[in-house]
């Protein structure tokens, strides 16, 4: 995905957990974790973009490439939250419960290894006296969420989790975040110059004319139903991400049919098939979705560096 289509995602989960339906139980964790977010939106584009523009990790920490393989004994698809609707049109794919293999990618323990980093860091911060060199500052940690929405967003774009190679050929995979990009764009008002977003009086990319299709994500990040748990049988973000791995190469073939791969589907083709016509209701269901891990992961983090601090952990 392109720099303001990442940074618009990171933008999107603060608000979710500022105005979706939180829990109850949950509610004053969402609320401080929003209050401390709000001292660090300019690094919002900085941090969502650091892994393509300095870490350069794509080939291997951005992906997970699945395939499907008759002869793998690996058949096994994780739950996931039922809101999700990559969970929802998963299931119904002809590839769900089939054999699959993995052909690379390191991305699920990519966010696992953030996810822990950032409690750590939480944890060194309040250990340590103000000042001390050693201590990691309240900016770095907000760099390092907004670098892990990236990699969280990034296992929602289902080509990063198919293994054929849709950036090769006539380049699908950049075609199809080009569009994401222009919606971004046209929606909300940008100030380039600073690479930033203008925002609104509450602090959220300010909308100019939005589309259609962001008017219906901005819709399902206050009214989606949120609910905190990882889905059953996952117990943290390396589960839940894996999860998420295994639906997006499902919604891969649901977009691009298995009769294509990058030698014989052309943009033109692309857009004469069945499946481009679904491609806005698609779209919405990635962002929504990705929108939503990003709040949840975040508030996994959050909530228990805030249980070490009072003691509970
Ligand atoms: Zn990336």
């Amino acid at each position: 995905m392109k720099q303001y289509t990442h940074a618009w995602l990171a933008f999107m989960a603060i608000k979710r957990l500022q105005y979706a339906q939180i829990p109850e139980s949950l509610k004053a964790d969402a609320a401080s974790l929003v209050k401390w977010f709000h001292d660090y939106r300019d690094f919002v584009i900085k941090g969502s973009w650091y892994p393509d523009k300095v870490f350069k990790d794509m080939k291997t920490s951005h992906i997970i490439k699945y395939r499907p393989d008759p002869s793998s004994t690996d058949d096994e698809f994780k739950k996931l939250p039922s809101a999700l609707m990559l969970y929802k049109l998963g299931k119904k794919s002809p590839l769900y419960g089939k054999p699959f293999a993995i052909d690379e990618g390191n991305l699920a323990d990519r966010c696992e290894s953030l996810a822990h980093g950032i409690i750590d860091s939480f944890k060194m911060l309040r250990m340590e006296e103000r000042g001390n060199p050693i201590s990691p500052s309240n900016n770095h940690i907000a760099m390092r969420f907004f670098i892990l929405s990236h990699y969280i967003a990034d296992c929602h774009m289902p080509l990063h989790c198919d293994c054929r190679a849709f950036s090769s050929g006539e380049d699908i995979h950049g075609f199809i975040e080009a569009q994401w990009d222009a919606q971004v764009r046209k929606s909300y008002q940008l100030d380039t110059a600073n690479e930033r977003f203008f925002y609104d009086p509450d602090g959220y990319p300010l909308k100019k004319k939005i589309t259609p299709l962001m008017e219906l994500v901005e819709d399902d990040v206050v009214h989606r139903e949120y609910s905190h748990p990882w889905g059953t049988g996952n117990d943290n973000t390396w589960d839940y991400m894996s999860a998420i791995s295994q639906y997006s190469y499902l919604m891969a073939y649901r977009m691009i049919p298995s009769q294509y791969d990058e030698t014989n589907l052309t943009k033109q083709l692309y857009q004469t098939t069945e499946e481009w016509n679904h491609f806005e209701e698609y779209s919405r269901y990635i962002f929504s979705d990705a929108i939503d891990s990003i709040a949840r992961v975040w508030l996994h983090v959050w909530v228990r560096y805030r249980k070490w601090a009072a003691g509970k952990e």
